[in-house]
């Protein structure tokens, strides 16, 4: 089950709840028992910047499946 992080506009925490994708957007109540609350975005990384970073490019070679003979 993914996890959502929510922020409480009452009293700042951010928490995270386990939650079904189709209640990702149901309204969360703070631990604190808030209900004015905000889901924050995803914590994937999204660094701000040019398009073309330094992302690892995928190589082959390394213990890959075309290594064992597997796909020949
Ligand atoms: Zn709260």
């Amino acid at each position: 089950m993914p996890r959502y992080e929510y922020r409480c506009k009452a009293c700042g925490d951010t928490f995270e709840l386990s939650r079904p994708m189709a209640e990702s957007s149901a309204p969360a109540v703070c631990p604190e028992g808030h209900t004015d609350t905000v889901k924050l975005l995803s914590t994937v990384a999204m660094t701000g910047g040019s398009s073309s970073g330094s992302a690892p490019a995928p190589s082959a070679g390394g213990g890959g499946c075309c290594g064992g003979g597997c796909c020949g």
